[in-house]
């Protein structure tokens, strides 16, 4: 099945404002949320395509690659997500919209419990360093992380073995205790359960009631060939245990690649010097030049000046999520011997007597090939 374009699911131009998209979405998400329209699964549809379409045009990094690449630009690559595939952030979304609590008309769904007790883990970020060989090849990358995740022994209810967390008496389990200030009808967050809506009376042993405990988590993770600085990997479930049985947050791992001694990246295209000889410039030769993966032979043509730039086609950095690599580009530089040999010495004496005196009207470089030629 073809995707619509995310642009035209948001009823929003290619050059809509963050707040246009926002503003748009926000409206879909109102008229076609579930709780507005139990039962119905087309608006179930059109509220997941919304939210997705919402979730790709609000991330600066994921819209510019959609605007280039198209679905294509946004979706997953391996077991792991980049962008929006897989998606998995409506919470995230909603969340944020449903935090304006009664803007939309008695909250979600009119006058039911609010869910208020679940809540979603935190997002987590990994930094991983790798050098630009690792980079060009793609790797798998052994993770150690830190995080909170849900209790085992209470399956992070927070509540001792055998017991369960009881609706809080106070606000009847809603979070929210309601009363009235002249027209209004206010809603406050209830003191007595903090707004979990739910009272453990008796907190498991393990996570002293908090239902999370920390662990060092172990994955591996593979990351793509083509990856720069500031690559983000979103791997969906795998940060912080949620609490009160909620979702666990996302693990973003961000990429750092390593300056290399030789090779200068600018995209996918790679940039190196090289030196060369005054005879090899002059007369020509075939030099050996570095590549990421070991060396290239290339063909200095006779009479090349410093700093002319040499092709070799697809030895770039491959490019992440496409086809195809760049390019490397060779620049050379001829370089002037600072100590020469006795022999040395004498061969360019000679060459300097002939240039005195001939040099007339020709330029320098004619001359060098003439007698070399
Ligand atoms: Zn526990
Ligand atoms: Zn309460």
């Amino acid at each position: 099945m073809s995707k619509r374009d995310y642009y035209e699911v948001l009823g929003v131009s290619r050059t809509a404002t963050e707040a246009e998209v926002k503003g748009a979405y926000r409206k879909l998400a109102v008229r076609y949320h579930p709780d507005k329209n139990p039962g119905d699964a087309a608006a179930e549809e059109k509220f997941k395509e919304a939210a997705e379409a919402y979730s790709v045009l609000s991330d600066a990094d994921q819209r510019e690659r959609y605007d280039r690449f198209g679905h294509a630009g946004v979706s997953s690559a391996g077991g792991a997500n980049w962008g929006a595939a897989g998606f998995g952030g409506i919470e995230d979304i909603l969340g944020e919209f449903f935090g304006f609590g009664d803007m939309f008309g008695g909250g979600r769904g009119g006058g039911g419990a609010r869910r208020t007790a679940a809540q979603r883990g935190a997002d987590l970020r990994y930094d991983l360093e790798m050098t630009l060989e690792e980079a060009a090849a793609g790797m798998t990358a052994q993770l150690r992380i830190p995080r909170l995740e849900a209790c085992d022994n209470c399956k992070g209810s927070g509540a001792a073995t055998g017991t369960q967390p009881e609706n809080c008496p106070t606000c009847a389990g809603t979070g929210q205790v309601r009363y009235q200030q002249g027209f209004f009808s206010v809603a406050r967050t209830c003191g007595n359960c903090r707004g979990a809506g739910r009272i453990i009376k008796s907190p498991c042993d393990s996570c002293r009631g908090t239902g999370r405990v920390e662990h060092e988590k172990s994955m591996e993770v593979k990351i793509p060939a083509g990856v720069e600085t500031g690559s983000r990997l979103r791997i969906t479930g795998e940060g912080e245990g949620g609490t009160q049985g909620g979702p666990a947050g996302d693990l973003y791992v961000v990429i750092h690649v390593k300056e290399h001694e030789q090779f200068e990246r600018q995209g996918s295209n790679l940039y190196a010097s090289m030196p060369v000889t005054f005879a090899q410039a002059a007369l020509g030769s075939e030099i050996t030049v570095p590549t990421l993966e070991g060396q290239e032979q290339l063909k200095i043509s006779a009479g090349t000046q410093t700093g002319t730039v040499f092709r070799l086609k697809g030895h770039g950095m491959p490019v992440l999520g496409g086809r195809g690599r760049g390019d490397l580009f060779v620049s050379v530089t001829v370089v002037t011997p600072t100590t020469l040999t006795r022999e040395q010495r004498k061969l360019l004496e000679q060459l300097a007597e002939i240039e005195e005196t001939d040099l007339g009207d020709k330029g320098l470089m004619d001359k060098v090939r003439d007698i070399f030629g």
